[in-house]
């Protein structure tokens, strides 16, 4: 990667990034039809034969031949099977009901198989058949650029991050801080608790970054042999290695990835500041669990003065203002890309943003092994971004 000065935030999309001109495609059969029976043939067409992975595809081509002025259509009417023997074998009984009526003569040809992300892609892909291009419906401010203020803004709480990740910590660890962006203030922020001491975490594991060789990672972390170890979302299974250690078991389980710690310190923030609205979400009255302890407070204070911490005063001031429904509307800020479990926590807490800064090949969620950014089959769909730190931010890293 390119040394810079300068922050780049990338969105990372629900599919990955094809050239326009390598659009994966999918075999079907369609035919010539005569303009009069255009509407009755897609009529039985979108019943008999509908195509529910191609929505994106338009089921009619319309081509104006230039010498005689006349309109040629052409429709799309089946699947056809990717290999085939006998060119009219696997068109279903239905549709081969439509062929002598309507004076079809059935070919195959190729339709792209996913819809088209850009407007580049779109033209490339109406080149080969039609297709429909909707610009991402979600209205999710950023994925269009960023504002030079919303740009600071997010550097800021990357620096927050970044200050975390090294502080305190040998060997570095993720660290996850969770923002409401309409206010710009945190809202929780945590890093990884999977070691019962991260400081006595002496793992002699290769970095993963070492193994796949990607090409995104900066060559400041990759020197550090090993010293990406403790980074739970990394290193699913590093955490069985540490001795076994009963007196700080609490404070410390395999599972407490930095997200999942911060999602548990921003539900005890709901439950201190709307103490009455448990009925509502079926949940128990816990007392938040660090929100005043000392390590907080400090942590909160080593932050600098230009970042707010949101203490919920102004909240608890005004006892008009609603619970929040788990993260709704909220930013997550994180040193690595999370792995599965916490994208899929992510999603379950309604996050609308996630910015990372360095991806992960083992087990990450957003991009790199699953990207459920992409998943339709969720009901929750977040933005994500990738933040690309300048030299001064990298620097500090390679210092733990
Ligand atoms: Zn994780």
């Amino acid at each position: 990667m390119d040394s810079s000065d300068k922050w780049e935030i990338i969105h990372i999309p629900e599919k990955p990034a094809l050239s326009p001109d390598h659009q994966p495609t999918v075999k079907v059969y369609a035919s010539l039809i005569k303009p009069k029976f255009a509407n009755t043939i897609v009529r039985h067409l979108c019943k008999i034969a509908p195509l529910e992975d191609l929505r994106h595809v338009k089921r009619v081509k319309k081509k104006i031949l230039p010498d005689r002025g006349e309109t040629q259509l052409t429709v799309i009417l089946c699947l056809a099977p990717e290999r085939h023997d006998h060119l009219n074998d696997s068109i279903p009984p239905d549709v081969q009901k439509l062929v002598d009526p309507y004076e079809l003569s059935p070919f195959i040809t190729e339709v792209c198989k996913y819809a088209a992300v850009s407007k580049e892609e779109w033209e490339e892909q109406s080149k080969i058949w039609p297709t429909s291009f909707h610009p991402p419906t979600y209205n999710i401010d950023g994925i269009g650029g960023f504002s030079e203020e919303d740009t600071q803004s997010i550097c800021k709480f990357m620096r927050v991050v970044i200050d975390m990740a090294v502080s305190g910590h040998k060997p570095l660890v993720n660290a996850a801080v969770i923002v409401d962006p309409s206010v710009r203030r945190i809202i929780a922020s945590e890093t990884d608790q999977v070691y019962a001491s991260s400081g006595d975490n002496t793992s002699t594991e290769t970095s993963p970054y070492k193994e796949t060789g990607d090409i995104c990672l900066n060559d400041t972390l990759e020197k550090q042999n090993g010293s990406l170890s403790a980074v739970a979302c990394l290193n699913l299974w590093n955490w069985s290695l540490q001795p076994h250690d009963t007196e700080n078991c609490s404070l410390w389980h395999p599972l407490r990835h930095a997200s999942m710690v911060a999602i548990e310190s921003s539900s005890a923030r709901d439950r201190h500041l709307f103490p009455n609205s448990s009925e509502i979400f079926g949940q128990d009255h816990v007392q938040p669990s660090n929100m005043d302890s000392p390590a907080k407070k400090q942590k909160t204070s080593s932050q600098g003065p230009d970042v707010q911490i949101d203490s919920g005063e102004e909240t608890l001031r005004n006892p008009s203002m609603e619970r929040p429904y788990l993260c709704t509307g909220y930013d997550i800020f994180l040193l690595l890309e999370p792995c599965t479990m916490c994208a899929m926590a992510l999603v379950h807490q309604r996050i609308k943003r996630i910015f990372y800064a360095f991806p992960n090949p083992t087990a990450g969620g957003l991009g790199s092994v699953h990207r459920l950014q992409g998943e339709k089959s969720l009901n929750h769909h977040y933005a994500v971004f990738r933040v690309l730190l300048p030299d001064d931010a990298l620097r500090q890293l390679a210092t733990v």
